[in-house]
């Protein structure tokens, strides 16, 4: 599998020296250049052999090592810093055709397409060090995907850490928000380990935290569009009882409340997913009346 080729390659050190990739903050790089440390973060996106791997923001490339090094079939990576390219083409001439990169934005690719040519009936997982700045509407595009399950059959992926306490939220806990309810109705999450901001390059203010979603069968089916005017409402004003924040969906919310079983005076931060599918079938079947 060509380990021997990415293993010749120069240090990252070098490797962005060499290509002027100083990191620029309105792209959200902080790199990760200890290989001990990508490889961590490859190998717990699983066992990679058989599975092409998205990466977004690969930069000068030590995770698109890593997950060459951990096996991984082919690694789709996109980039849209075009600084970065000279330094990929160096890993993808090393990995005997394992990497193909995608000069692009990540919020606006197709990706069935970026994979489509490698994919041949392999999983499709997406494992990236994400730029923060763009990390949630990232993964929001994700989960939204239609089908449902997806075309991924796992995101392991690095936010900061606050970001990754409002991904697994759950009812109750100060974190618990509309992230928390699209991801958990779509996938099982968890944070698997913290990075601490001195293994970056710059170091960021914050602690950041690798996190997997494993993508699963809707048990709760409701219209996705109906659950995020939902949630939208019910999140926006937090602080308010239901019966009055989601005023703006339905003619009678303390009805509505009533029928899928939620007490008027609840707030959105204590009703599980359930609760909040049942609300979004309701909206949908309040619409389908008007
Ligand atoms: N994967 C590298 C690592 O771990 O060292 C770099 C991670 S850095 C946090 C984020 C990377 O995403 C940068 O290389 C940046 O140029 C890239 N990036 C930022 N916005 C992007 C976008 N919209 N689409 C694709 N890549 C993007």
């Amino acid at each position: 599998m060509n380990a021997a080729g990415i293993e010749a390659l120069p240090p990252l050190r070098d490797v962005i020296a060499a290509h002027g990739l100083q990191p620029t903050k309105a792209l959200g790089q902080n790199f990760l250049l200890d290989l001990n440390l990508t490889r961590k973060i490859a190998r717990a996106a699983g066992l990679l052999d058989g599975i092409t791997v998205v990466e977004v923001g690969p930069g000068p490339g030590g995770l698109t090592r890593a997950l060459l090094l951990e096996g991984a079939r082919h690694v789709v990576a996109i980039e849209k810093d075009e600084r970065c390219l000279a330094a990929l083409g160096e890993i993808a001439a090393a990995s005997g055709g394992r990497l193909s990169v995608v000069a692009g934005d990540a919020l606006a690719v197709d990706y069935r397409d970026a994979v489509a040519a490698e994919r041949r009936d392999a999983p499709v997982r997406i494992v990236a060090n994400l730029p923060y700045n763009v990390a949630t509407p990232l993964l929001t595009g994700w989960l939204s995907a239609e089908p449902w399950p997806s075309w991924f059959d796992r995101l392991v992926l690095m936010f900061q850490r606050e970001v990754a306490e409002r991904i697994v939220a759950r009812p109750g806990e100060a974190h618990y928000g509309r992230l928390s309810v699209l991801a958990g109705w779509r996938c099982r999450g968890r944070i698997l380990f913290d990075v601490p901001a001195q293994a970056f390059t710059p170091p960021p203010k914050v602690v950041s935290s690798v996190v997997e979603l494993v993508p699963k069968p809707i048990s709760e089916p409701c219209r996705r569009q109906a659950l995020e005017a939902v949630t939208r409402a019910a999140f926006g004003q937090r602080r308010k009882m239901l019966r009055q924040s989601l005023k703006p969906l339905f003619a009678n919310p303390s009805e509505v409340l009533e029928s899928v079983g939620i007490a008027e005076t609840a707030r959105a931060e204590t009703v599980p997913i359930a609760g909040f599918a049942a609300l979004a079938r309701a909206y949908d079947g309040d619409r389908a009346a008007d």
